[in-house]
């Protein structure tokens, strides 16, 4: 009896965060600096800034295999392998396929990076902002629910997480993309330029903008303090940046909870389930499987935070059953796992743009050009729901142009000289959530840690479609209209999940019949458990969604807080 006291004790903290990426390590850091002693628990292995980065300062002839990955690499890792980051320089911020099984009763793939800092090691930076446009939508437009928030609720939670994590950007002024606080821009090159005046001169809806990333152009006070230092604009992030040029869980939040004395960092630590007191009504801890000793242990804390990304989220809260909540943790609505959306990633346009052949630009600019979005924005003005926002991004061919042929001293000569300029396009679109798109967890079939696997039921509809081709036309009508040449649009067919933006399955909303969380991210029937990664989202809007996640979790804590009485 005593022993067990004991253990508990020992196992106690004020609060537990699960998961240490993005919106986990934003948690930590916020109840360490509050002064609460917080448990990160993260499945993965241990990664610290700079140190744990093997390749971040490798030439292209130091990899065996010059960057690519190689056939061995790409049979063990048949999902991540799709994705555009995963190469041989950064294949070890990957999951390994097999070892992480799950069930795609339709294709989805689900990419992963299982570490400490989880995926805002290999993520793209791209930040931008909800607005009232996204958050009405589904009221507006008859979908999903309504959003128990509005923009004016979340905009100071934006400011605060912007300042601390360094946005680069321009004030934009742009109604359905609220300004960010920002640090120095990017800039355009020569022909995005061109095509922003041609975009300017033809059309009264659209605007190219620099994409808004989580970059130190010019770093203040507290970025310093974080001990991360300017950009380079080299654009090797993927491997992590020794320079804590960009954000990540590793280079700024995580190191800066520690600092206060108030962090327990736990990795090889994969959560089971949430514990749930059916006499206290409330959870009381989590189960935890020690991946090294594959022992389960049991952590207690007053206040838990679910951070392990969308899917691991709601596979965590389905897993936690108990008399009270046979179906999942907090499920009394059913809807648990349902209504995940994603974003559609499918059309691309590739050209040429003659001339302009005695410009250049410098370094590798780790952003692009954006279009926000312009469909649907003030009304419904298609016959499809929502919209896209637009990148592109131009360049001259490297020394590789295409393949060309020769040999010799007049070869070489000629592959010193930048190539032609070549533009890609690509589209980031809205899909509606519906009921069918789920998750749930397999009957019989079990990781190797005894959890039930993930079945991924997920798939696009008409809307999508439609929205695919819409921007098929408009890309090609803009490139058109720049003077672009040799405009190639392609759809990719790819499944949902390689856009690495799922969000749902765990709603926000404003009655406990139709929605998971409460305003403040709290589960409607289980108060002390909060949710504030992608799992939380109602809707997806057309954004990149992280910035959101961020903005949420540190208003959420702000509430645990206050509310809370017992921490
Ligand atoms: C190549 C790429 C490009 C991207 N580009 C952008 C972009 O430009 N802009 C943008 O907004 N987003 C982008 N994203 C998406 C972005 O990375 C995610 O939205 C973000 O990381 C989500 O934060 P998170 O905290 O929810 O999850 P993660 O950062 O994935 O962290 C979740 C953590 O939880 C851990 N975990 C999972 N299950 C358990 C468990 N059972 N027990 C313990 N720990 C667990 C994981 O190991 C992981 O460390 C990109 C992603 C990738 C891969
Ligand atoms: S581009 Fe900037 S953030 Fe990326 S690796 Fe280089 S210095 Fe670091």
């Amino acid at each position: 009896m005593n022993l067990s006291i004991n253990s508990k004790k020992k196992n106690s903290y004020d609060v537990i965060v699960i998961g240490s990426g993005i919106s986990g390590g934003w948690a930590a850091k916020e109840f360490c600096e509050k002064g609460l002693k917080t448990l990160v628990l993260e499945r993965g292995r241990d990664v610290r800034h700079i140190t744990d980065y093997p390749t971040a300062m490798s030439n292209p002839w130091d990899f065996p295999h010059r960057g690519r990955s190689t056939v061995v690499s790409e049979t063990i890792n048949p999902i991540v392998n799709k994705c555009y980051a995963f190469e041989e320089a950064t294949e070890h911020f990957f999951v390994k396929d097999n070892e992480h099984p799950y069930i795609q009763e339709k294709p989805f793939d689900w990419i992963r990076g299982y570490q400490v800092g989880g995926k805002s090691l290999i993520w793209a930076r791209q930040t931008q902002r909800w607005s009232d446009f996204e958050f009405e939508a589904p009221s507006r437009d008859g979908f999903a629910v309504d959003w128990p928030i509005r923009y004016k609720d979340l905009a100071p939670w934006y400011s605060y997480v912007e300042k601390f994590t360094g946005i680069s950007g321009n004030r934009d002024g742009i109604a359905n993309l609220p300004d960010s606080e920002v640090l120095p821009p990017f800039e355009l090159n020569c022909v995005e330029k061109h095509i922003q005046e041609k975009v300017k001169e033809y059309y009264q809806d659209r605007q190219v903008i620099i994409g808004r990333c989580a970059h130190l152009t010019q770093p203040n006070e507290i970025h310093t303090q974080q001990g991360r230092g300017q950009c380079q604009a080299r654009h090797l992030c993927y491997r992590g940046c020794p320079y804590g040029g960009y954000f990540s869980s590793n280079s700024s939040t995580i190191p800066w909870a520690a600092k206060t004395g108030n962090l327990t960092l736990r990795p090889h630590s994969v959560v089971h389930s949430i514990i749930y007191d059916e006499q206290k009504q409330k959870a009381t801890g989590v189960r935890v499987v020690d991946t090294n000793s594959k022992e389960m242990l049991e952590f207690f804390a007053e206040v838990i935070f679910v951070n392990a990304a969308c899917l691991n989220t709601n596979l965590i809260l389905l897993n936690s059953t108990s008399s009270r909540f046979p179906n999942g943790l907090g499920n009394d609505s059913g809807l648990l796992g349902k209504y995940v959306a994603f974003h559609n990633y499918r059309g691309s346009l590739t050209a040429s743009f003659e001339g302009y052949k005695d410009k250049y630009y410098y370094g590798r600019r780790p952003t692009t050009a954006f279009i926000p979005s312009f469909r649907n924005v003030f009304k419904q003005d298609t016959d499809f729901l929502r919209g896209y926002m637009v990148a592109f991004s131009a360049s001259r061919a490297g020394w590789h142009q295409g393949g060309q042929e020769g040999f010799g001293a007049e070869y070489k000569e000629n592959i010193t000289q930048p190539g032609d300029w070549e533009i890609y396009m690509m589209m980031q679109g809205e899909t509606v959530p519906k009921e069918q798109n789920h998750v749930r967890l397999s009957k019989d079939q079990k990781d190797a840690w005894g959890i039930p696997q993930l079945i991924t039921s997920i798939e696009y509809d008409q809307n999508d479609e439609k929205l695919l081709q819409d921007f098929l036309m408009q890309g090609t009508e803009i490139l058109e209209k720049s003077g672009c040449k040799n405009i190639s649009p392609y759809d990719s067919g790819q499944a949902p999940g390689l856009d690495i933006h799922e969000m749902g399955g765990v709603r926000m909303g404003k009655d406990p019949k139709t929605s998971l969380l409460n305003q403040w991210n709290q589960l409607h029937h289980c108060k002390n458990v909060y949710v504030t990664d992608g799992a939380c989202m109602t809707s997806v809007g057309n954004q990149n969604p992280s910035l959101t996640f961020m903005a949420l979790t540190a208003r959420a804590v702000n509430h645990a807080v206050s509310t809370q009485k017992t921490i």
